[in-house]
Protein backbone atom coordinates (compact mmCIF):
# COMPACT_ATOMS: atom_id res chain seq x y z
CA UNK A 1 0.00 0.00 0.00
CA UNK A 2 1.31 3.56 -0.97
CA UNK A 3 1.03 6.13 1.50
CA UNK A 4 -1.13 9.15 1.12
CA UNK A 5 0.67 11.95 -0.70
CA UNK A 6 1.61 15.24 1.75
CA UNK A 7 -0.51 17.48 -0.63
CA UNK A 8 -3.81 15.27 -0.09
CA UNK A 9 -3.52 15.14 3.35
CA UNK A 10 -2.79 19.06 3.76
CA UNK A 11 -6.01 20.03 1.59
CA UNK A 12 -8.36 17.86 3.22
CA UNK A 13 -6.52 19.30 6.52
CA UNK A 14 -6.86 22.54 5.23
CA UNK A 15 -10.51 21.99 3.82
CA UNK A 16 -11.76 20.62 7.47
CA UNK A 17 -9.84 23.31 9.77
CA UNK A 18 -13.05 25.77 10.35
CA UNK A 19 -14.84 22.87 11.67
CA UNK A 20 -12.00 21.56 13.91
CA UNK A 21 -11.61 25.56 15.38
CA UNK A 22 -15.23 25.54 15.57
CA UNK A 23 -15.18 22.34 17.75
CA UNK A 24 -12.33 23.33 20.12
CA UNK A 25 -14.48 26.50 20.48
CA UNK A 26 -17.13 24.89 21.71
CA UNK A 27 -15.33 22.83 24.27
CA UNK A 28 -13.65 25.61 25.74
CA UNK A 29 -17.02 27.26 26.32
CA UNK A 30 -17.62 24.33 28.29
CA UNK A 31 -15.38 25.77 31.51
CA UNK A 32 -14.52 21.67 32.04
CA UNK A 33 -12.70 22.45 35.32
CA UNK A 34 -12.13 19.55 36.91
CA UNK A 35 -10.55 21.11 40.23
CA UNK A 36 -14.26 22.13 40.55
CA UNK A 37 -15.41 18.68 40.93
CA UNK A 38 -14.27 15.83 38.96
CA UNK A 39 -17.73 14.23 39.27
CA UNK A 40 -19.60 17.08 38.14
CA UNK A 41 -22.55 17.86 35.80
CA UNK A 42 -19.77 20.34 34.09
CA UNK A 43 -17.27 17.27 33.58
CA UNK A 44 -20.12 14.60 32.17
CA UNK A 45 -21.56 17.43 29.60
CA UNK A 46 -17.38 17.95 28.89
CA UNK A 47 -17.09 13.93 28.18
CA UNK A 48 -20.72 13.91 26.41
CA UNK A 49 -19.54 16.52 23.71
CA UNK A 50 -16.27 15.31 23.04
CA UNK A 51 -17.89 11.35 22.45
CA UNK A 52 -20.20 13.36 20.13
CA UNK A 53 -17.31 15.25 18.24
CA UNK A 54 -15.27 11.73 17.75
CA UNK A 55 -18.47 9.73 16.74
CA UNK A 56 -18.82 12.44 13.69
CA UNK A 57 -15.20 11.25 12.77
CA UNK A 58 -16.13 7.67 13.16
CA UNK A 59 -14.86 6.54 16.48
CA UNK A 60 -17.41 4.60 18.57
CA UNK A 61 -17.26 6.32 21.36
CA UNK A 62 -18.86 6.49 24.64
CA UNK A 63 -18.66 8.02 27.88
CA UNK A 64 -17.76 5.44 31.06
CA UNK A 65 -17.65 6.98 34.87
CA UNK A 66 -14.18 5.80 36.34
CA UNK A 67 -14.13 4.36 40.32
CA UNK A 68 -11.67 5.36 42.17
CA UNK A 69 -9.39 3.38 44.70
CA UNK A 70 -11.68 3.39 47.67
CA UNK A 71 -14.61 2.64 45.44
CA UNK A 72 -16.47 5.98 45.20
CA UNK A 73 -17.41 7.26 41.56
CA UNK A 74 -14.68 9.02 39.55
CA UNK A 75 -14.10 10.80 36.41
CA UNK A 76 -15.90 10.83 33.46
CA UNK A 77 -13.71 9.01 30.42
CA UNK A 78 -14.50 9.01 27.06
CA UNK A 79 -13.45 5.66 25.48
CA UNK A 80 -13.81 4.44 21.86
CA UNK A 81 -12.72 2.38 18.79
CA UNK A 82 -12.61 2.99 14.80
CA UNK A 83 -11.25 -0.08 13.64
CA UNK A 84 -9.99 -0.95 10.19
CA UNK A 85 -8.17 -3.64 9.46
CA UNK A 86 -7.58 -7.11 12.31
CA UNK A 87 -3.79 -7.20 10.59
CA UNK A 88 -2.64 -3.50 11.15
CA UNK A 89 -1.27 -1.82 13.88
CA UNK A 90 -3.33 -0.85 16.24
CA UNK A 91 -2.39 2.92 17.76
CA UNK A 92 -4.29 4.27 21.34
CA UNK A 93 -4.83 8.33 21.06
CA UNK A 94 -4.79 10.29 24.07
CA UNK A 95 -5.57 13.59 25.41
CA UNK A 96 -7.53 14.89 28.40
CA UNK A 97 -10.85 17.19 28.27
CA UNK A 98 -10.58 18.75 31.68
CA UNK A 99 -8.53 22.09 31.90
CA UNK A 100 -7.29 23.96 34.65
CA UNK A 101 -9.27 26.39 36.88
CA UNK A 102 -9.09 30.71 36.14
CA UNK A 103 -8.64 32.01 39.96
CA UNK A 104 -8.27 35.07 38.54
CA UNK A 105 -10.04 36.25 35.33
CA UNK A 106 -9.51 39.43 35.42
CA UNK A 107 -5.82 39.19 34.48
CA UNK A 108 -6.61 37.87 31.52
CA UNK A 109 -6.41 40.01 28.02
CA UNK A 110 -9.60 37.99 26.75
CA UNK A 111 -12.74 36.48 28.42
CA UNK A 112 -10.91 33.01 29.63
CA UNK A 113 -13.89 30.43 28.42
CA UNK A 114 -15.10 32.15 25.22
CA UNK A 115 -12.60 31.46 22.44
CA UNK A 116 -10.72 34.21 21.19
CA UNK A 117 -8.47 34.85 18.05
CA UNK A 118 -5.97 37.11 18.07
CA UNK A 119 -2.85 37.06 15.45
CA UNK A 120 -3.28 33.50 14.54
CA UNK A 121 -3.93 32.17 18.00
CA UNK A 122 -6.91 30.78 19.43
CA UNK A 123 -7.25 32.45 23.43
CA UNK A 124 -9.38 30.61 26.11
CA UNK A 125 -8.68 28.46 28.87
CA UNK A 126 -8.08 24.59 27.29
CA UNK A 127 -7.51 26.09 23.88
CA UNK A 128 -4.22 24.44 24.21
CA UNK A 129 -4.32 21.76 27.40
CA UNK A 130 -5.30 19.84 26.18
CA UNK A 131 -8.98 20.86 24.07
CA UNK A 132 -5.66 20.99 21.63
CA UNK A 133 -4.45 17.80 22.12
CA UNK A 134 -8.84 16.79 21.36
CA UNK A 135 -8.50 19.20 18.39
CA UNK A 136 -5.23 17.01 17.03
CA UNK A 137 -7.08 13.87 17.14
CA UNK A 138 -10.54 14.69 15.44
CA UNK A 139 -9.00 16.56 12.45
CA UNK A 140 -6.59 13.50 11.79
CA UNK A 141 -9.13 10.88 11.79
CA UNK A 142 -11.33 13.15 10.02
CA UNK A 143 -8.44 13.91 7.44
CA UNK A 144 -7.72 10.29 6.91
CA UNK A 145 -11.66 9.24 6.99
CA UNK A 146 -12.60 5.88 5.18
CA UNK A 147 -8.65 5.90 4.16
CA UNK A 148 -8.02 4.62 7.81
CA UNK A 149 -5.45 2.01 8.17
CA UNK A 150 -4.89 1.24 11.26
CA UNK A 151 -6.93 0.18 14.04
CA UNK A 152 -7.88 3.37 16.74
CA UNK A 153 -8.72 3.33 20.17
CA UNK A 154 -9.10 6.33 22.17
CA UNK A 155 -9.06 7.54 25.33
CA UNK A 156 -9.70 11.35 26.49
CA UNK A 157 -9.09 11.24 30.52
CA UNK A 158 -11.18 13.41 32.50
CA UNK A 159 -8.95 14.32 35.32
CA UNK A 160 -5.51 14.77 34.40
CA UNK A 161 -5.31 18.07 36.01
CA UNK A 162 -6.11 16.27 39.45
CA UNK A 163 -3.41 14.12 39.02
CA UNK A 164 -5.58 11.44 37.35
CA UNK A 165 -6.78 9.52 40.81
CA UNK A 166 -8.55 6.41 38.97
CA UNK A 167 -6.26 6.41 35.88
CA UNK A 168 -4.58 3.31 36.86
CA UNK A 169 -7.82 1.23 38.19
CA UNK A 170 -9.53 1.95 35.12
CA UNK A 171 -6.63 1.16 32.79
CA UNK A 172 -6.27 -2.35 34.72
CA UNK A 173 -10.33 -2.54 34.18
CA UNK A 174 -10.44 -2.21 30.81
CA UNK A 175 -7.04 -3.40 29.38
CA UNK A 176 -8.61 -4.71 26.33
CA UNK A 177 -9.72 -1.65 25.35
CA UNK A 178 -6.01 0.58 25.76
CA UNK A 179 -4.13 -2.44 24.60
CA UNK A 180 -2.27 -1.10 21.79
CA UNK A 181 1.18 -1.03 19.33
CA UNK A 182 1.29 2.25 19.54
CA UNK A 183 0.22 5.27 21.98
CA UNK A 184 0.35 8.97 20.67
CA UNK A 185 -0.23 11.44 24.04
CA UNK A 186 -0.90 14.42 22.63
CA UNK A 187 -0.79 16.68 26.00
CA UNK A 188 2.51 18.48 25.06
CA UNK A 189 4.15 20.64 22.90
CA UNK A 190 6.47 21.62 20.09
CA UNK A 191 9.56 23.52 20.26
CA UNK A 192 7.68 26.64 18.84
CA UNK A 193 4.78 26.95 16.44
CA UNK A 194 6.78 26.15 13.70
CA UNK A 195 9.15 23.67 14.47
CA UNK A 196 7.84 20.30 15.69
CA UNK A 197 8.75 17.79 18.55
CA UNK A 198 8.76 15.01 20.44
CA UNK A 199 9.10 14.78 23.92
CA UNK A 200 11.63 12.53 24.38
CA UNK A 201 12.02 12.45 28.47
CA UNK A 202 10.35 13.06 31.51
CA UNK A 203 12.06 13.29 34.88
CA UNK A 204 10.62 11.13 37.48
CA UNK A 205 10.11 12.38 40.98
CA UNK A 206 10.76 11.58 44.90
CA UNK A 207 10.60 13.73 48.59
CA UNK A 208 11.59 12.97 51.96
CA UNK A 209 11.45 15.21 54.89
CA UNK A 210 14.11 15.28 56.92
CA UNK A 211 14.22 15.85 60.72
CA UNK A 212 17.84 17.48 62.35
CA UNK A 213 17.77 17.44 65.80
CA UNK A 214 20.33 19.23 67.94
CA UNK A 215 18.72 19.84 71.29
CA UNK A 216 16.36 18.06 73.53
CA UNK A 217 14.63 21.64 73.60
CA UNK A 218 15.64 24.94 73.24
CA UNK A 219 18.16 26.79 74.73
CA UNK A 220 18.92 30.89 75.17
CA UNK A 221 21.34 31.74 72.48
CA UNK A 222 23.01 33.70 74.28
CA UNK A 223 24.35 31.06 77.18
CA UNK A 224 24.95 28.70 74.60
CA UNK A 225 25.51 30.71 71.38
CA UNK A 226 28.99 29.46 70.16
CA UNK A 227 29.30 26.12 71.01
CA UNK A 228 25.73 24.74 69.88
CA UNK A 229 25.06 25.64 66.36
CA UNK A 230 20.93 25.69 65.73
CA UNK A 231 19.11 23.27 63.97
CA UNK A 232 18.39 25.75 61.24
CA UNK A 233 22.21 26.22 60.76
CA UNK A 234 22.48 22.28 60.98
CA UNK A 235 20.06 21.78 57.95
CA UNK A 236 21.48 24.39 55.70
CA UNK A 237 24.89 22.70 56.01
CA UNK A 238 23.08 19.33 55.31
CA UNK A 239 21.64 20.97 52.57
CA UNK A 240 24.89 22.90 51.02
CA UNK A 241 26.79 19.33 51.42
CA UNK A 242 25.13 18.42 48.44
CA UNK A 243 26.71 20.58 46.13
CA UNK A 244 29.63 21.44 44.83
CA UNK A 245 31.05 24.82 44.35
CA UNK A 246 29.32 25.30 40.74
CA UNK A 247 26.41 24.42 42.42
CA UNK A 248 26.03 20.58 40.85
CA UNK A 249 24.86 17.62 42.52
CA UNK A 250 27.55 15.64 44.31
CA UNK A 251 25.50 12.91 45.90
CA UNK A 252 26.78 9.48 44.72
CA UNK A 253 24.14 7.12 43.17
CA UNK A 254 22.04 10.05 42.13
CA UNK A 255 22.09 8.86 38.20
CA UNK A 256 22.84 12.15 35.74
CA UNK A 257 21.36 11.45 31.74
CA UNK A 258 21.96 13.50 28.57
CA UNK A 259 19.52 14.13 26.22
CA UNK A 260 17.39 11.03 25.04
CA UNK A 261 18.18 10.75 21.38
CA UNK A 262 21.18 13.16 21.11
CA UNK A 263 20.71 17.36 21.62
CA UNK A 264 19.65 18.21 18.82
CA UNK A 265 19.80 22.26 20.15
CA UNK A 266 20.58 23.96 23.36
CA UNK A 267 18.28 25.56 25.50
CA UNK A 268 18.67 29.49 25.32
CA UNK A 269 20.10 31.06 27.98
CA UNK A 270 18.75 34.53 27.52
CA UNK A 271 15.26 32.37 27.19
CA UNK A 272 15.49 30.66 29.90
CA UNK A 273 16.39 33.28 32.27
CA UNK A 274 13.98 35.53 31.37
CA UNK A 275 10.96 32.76 31.18
CA UNK A 276 12.32 32.26 34.90
CA UNK A 277 12.58 35.55 36.27
CA UNK A 278 15.97 34.84 37.61
CA UNK A 279 17.29 37.97 38.68
CA UNK A 280 19.95 39.81 36.47
CA UNK A 281 22.87 38.68 38.83
CA UNK A 282 22.01 35.49 39.71
CA UNK A 283 24.38 31.99 38.00
CA UNK A 284 22.57 29.12 36.72
CA UNK A 285 23.95 25.96 39.02
CA UNK A 286 25.57 23.16 37.44
CA UNK A 287 27.62 22.53 33.99
CA UNK A 288 26.73 20.80 30.43
CA UNK A 289 24.23 21.30 28.35
CA UNK A 290 20.83 23.68 29.69
CA UNK A 291 18.95 21.30 28.11
CA UNK A 292 20.48 18.32 30.18
CA UNK A 293 20.67 20.31 33.47
CA UNK A 294 16.90 20.93 33.16
CA UNK A 295 15.95 17.80 31.69
CA UNK A 296 17.93 15.03 32.17
CA UNK A 297 20.04 15.29 35.53
CA UNK A 298 18.82 14.85 38.69
CA UNK A 299 17.88 18.24 40.96
CA UNK A 300 16.91 18.88 44.68
CA UNK A 301 14.84 21.77 45.67
CA UNK A 302 14.13 22.46 49.36
CA UNK A 303 10.20 23.37 49.04
CA UNK A 304 8.99 23.02 52.44
CA UNK A 305 11.13 24.12 56.00
CA UNK A 306 9.91 24.33 59.29
CA UNK A 307 11.38 27.15 61.36
CA UNK A 308 10.20 29.84 64.06
CA UNK A 309 8.44 33.46 61.42
CA UNK A 310 11.16 36.15 61.54
CA UNK A 311 7.86 38.41 62.94
CA UNK A 312 8.10 36.01 66.07
CA UNK A 313 11.06 35.48 66.68
CA UNK A 314 12.73 35.57 70.18
CA UNK A 315 16.81 34.92 71.28
CA UNK A 316 16.59 30.92 71.28
CA UNK A 317 18.63 28.09 69.65
CA UNK A 318 15.84 26.38 67.78
CA UNK A 319 16.43 22.38 68.93
CA UNK A 320 14.97 20.98 66.28
CA UNK A 321 13.84 21.33 62.28
CA UNK A 322 12.47 19.78 59.72
CA UNK A 323 12.85 20.37 55.73
CA UNK A 324 10.79 18.64 52.69
CA UNK A 325 12.92 17.84 49.91
CA UNK A 326 11.72 17.68 46.64
CA UNK A 327 14.15 15.20 44.30
CA UNK A 328 13.81 15.31 40.14
CA UNK A 329 15.36 12.32 38.87
CA UNK A 330 17.13 10.76 35.55
CA UNK A 331 14.61 9.79 33.10
CA UNK A 332 15.96 6.24 34.01
CA UNK A 333 16.57 6.13 36.94
CA UNK A 334 14.40 4.21 39.37
CA UNK A 335 12.85 6.70 42.05
CA UNK A 336 13.22 4.13 44.89
CA UNK A 337 17.00 4.29 44.04
CA UNK A 338 17.36 7.91 43.94
CA UNK A 339 16.05 8.19 47.26
CA UNK A 340 18.03 5.48 48.73
CA UNK A 341 20.89 7.50 47.66
CA UNK A 342 20.05 11.01 48.80
CA UNK A 343 18.86 9.30 52.48
CA UNK A 344 22.50 7.30 52.84
CA UNK A 345 24.42 10.63 51.48
CA UNK A 346 22.47 12.37 54.15
CA UNK A 347 22.66 10.26 57.59
CA UNK A 348 26.47 10.08 56.22
CA UNK A 349 26.74 14.10 56.83
CA UNK A 350 24.87 14.96 59.73
CA UNK A 351 27.12 17.97 60.64
CA UNK A 352 28.78 18.30 63.85
CA UNK A 353 26.89 15.17 65.30
CA UNK A 354 23.33 16.58 64.96
CA UNK A 355 20.79 13.65 65.15
CA UNK A 356 19.44 13.19 60.89
CA UNK A 357 15.91 11.27 60.75
CA UNK A 358 14.62 10.13 57.20
CA UNK A 359 10.72 10.11 56.40
CA UNK A 360 10.69 8.70 52.50
CA UNK A 361 7.23 9.78 50.82
CA UNK A 362 6.24 9.44 47.28
CA UNK A 363 8.01 8.05 43.78
CA UNK A 364 7.20 8.68 40.48
CA UNK A 365 8.77 7.18 37.70
CA UNK A 366 10.42 9.32 34.79
CA UNK A 367 10.14 8.41 30.88
CA UNK A 368 12.36 7.81 28.03
CA UNK A 369 11.38 7.86 24.36
CA UNK A 370 12.86 4.31 22.61
CA UNK A 371 15.09 6.99 19.90
CA UNK A 372 15.27 3.62 17.42
CA UNK A 373 11.81 2.93 17.92
CA UNK A 374 9.98 2.23 14.01
CA UNK A 375 6.99 4.52 15.53
CA UNK A 376 9.51 7.36 16.51
CA UNK A 377 10.97 7.42 12.85
CA UNK A 378 7.40 7.94 11.55
CA UNK A 379 6.73 10.44 13.63
CA UNK A 380 9.60 12.25 13.23
CA UNK A 381 9.45 11.21 9.06
CA UNK A 382 5.62 13.09 9.57
CA UNK A 383 6.52 16.00 11.51
CA UNK A 384 9.10 17.28 9.06
CA UNK A 385 6.82 16.89 5.85
CA UNK A 386 4.12 18.17 7.82
CA UNK A 387 5.79 21.45 9.02
CA UNK A 388 8.70 21.66 6.48
CA UNK A 389 11.60 21.98 8.70
CA UNK A 390 13.39 19.39 10.82
CA UNK A 391 12.15 18.49 14.49
CA UNK A 392 13.63 19.13 17.11
CA UNK A 393 13.27 16.93 19.86
CA UNK A 394 12.92 17.97 23.56
CA UNK A 395 12.65 16.74 26.93
CA UNK A 396 10.95 17.73 29.61
CA UNK A 397 12.20 18.89 33.52
CA UNK A 398 8.54 17.77 35.09
CA UNK A 399 6.91 14.81 35.31
CA UNK A 400 2.98 13.50 33.48
CA UNK A 401 3.40 10.56 36.07
CA UNK A 402 0.51 8.66 33.67
CA UNK A 403 2.88 8.49 30.63
CA UNK A 404 5.41 5.93 32.68
CA UNK A 405 2.20 4.17 34.56
CA UNK A 406 1.28 3.10 30.56
CA UNK A 407 4.61 2.30 29.57
CA UNK A 408 4.65 -0.55 32.69
CA UNK A 409 0.88 -1.49 31.65
CA UNK A 410 1.69 -2.06 28.27
CA UNK A 411 5.41 -2.55 27.90
CA UNK A 412 5.68 -3.86 24.54
CA UNK A 413 4.00 -0.61 23.14
CA UNK A 414 5.81 2.92 21.67
CA UNK A 415 4.76 5.36 23.33
CA UNK A 416 5.15 8.77 21.16
CA UNK A 417 4.68 12.16 23.23
CA UNK A 418 2.96 14.69 20.67
CA UNK A 419 1.11 17.76 21.37
CA UNK A 420 -0.54 21.20 20.63
CA UNK A 421 2.03 23.36 22.73
CA UNK A 422 4.53 25.82 22.12
CA UNK A 423 6.94 28.12 24.26
CA UNK A 424 3.76 30.83 23.65
CA UNK A 425 1.30 28.68 25.03
CA UNK A 426 0.56 29.56 28.79
CA UNK A 427 -0.80 26.30 29.27
CA UNK A 428 -1.82 26.57 33.34
CA UNK A 429 -1.76 29.87 33.17
CA UNK A 430 -3.48 33.44 32.21
CA UNK A 431 -3.78 33.89 28.66
CA UNK A 432 -3.63 30.25 27.46
CA UNK A 433 -3.39 29.73 23.62
CA UNK A 434 -2.69 27.54 20.57
CA UNK A 435 -1.12 28.63 17.72
CA UNK A 436 -3.72 28.23 14.66
CA UNK A 437 -0.59 26.94 12.33
CA UNK A 438 0.47 25.20 14.52
CA UNK A 439 -2.38 23.28 14.96
CA UNK A 440 -3.21 22.69 11.51
CA UNK A 441 0.08 21.42 10.82
CA UNK A 442 -0.31 19.24 13.95
CA UNK A 443 -2.92 17.85 12.55
CA UNK A 444 -1.01 16.90 8.96
CA UNK A 445 1.03 15.74 10.95
CA UNK A 446 -0.49 13.02 12.91
CA UNK A 447 -2.79 12.25 10.34
CA UNK A 448 0.30 11.25 8.36
CA UNK A 449 2.09 9.39 10.96
CA UNK A 450 -1.32 6.96 11.31
CA UNK A 451 -1.09 6.76 7.26
CA UNK A 452 2.33 5.84 7.42
CA UNK A 453 2.22 3.45 10.97
CA UNK A 454 -0.54 1.47 8.64
CA UNK A 455 1.59 1.30 5.44
ZN1 LIG B 1 -2.43 18.55 29.84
Amino acid sequence: MTALHIDEVRSRADADFPRVVDVLSRKIALKSVSAQGITGEHMRRSAEFVARELHKVGVDAHVVQSSNPDGTAGAYEVVGSKNADPNAPTVLLYAHHDVQPVPEPSVWDTDPFTATEVDGRLYGRGSCDDGGGIAIHCGALAVLGSDLRVNIKVFIEGEEEMGSPSFIPFIEAHRDEFDSDVIVVADSGNWSADIPSLTTSLRGNTSMDVTVRVLRHPVHSGQYGGAVLDANTLASMLVSSMYDGQGSLIVPGLVSGEPVGGLQRDLDEATVREDSSVVDSYVFAGIGSLASRLWTKPSVTVIGWDAQPVDTSFNVIADATRIRLSLRTAPGQRPEEAQRALGDFLLAHAPHGAEVTLTPLENGMGWAMNPDAEATKDALEAMKQAFGVEPINKGEGGSIPFIPELQRLFPKAQVLVTGPEDPKSNAHSPNESISLSGLRNNIVAEALLLDKLGC
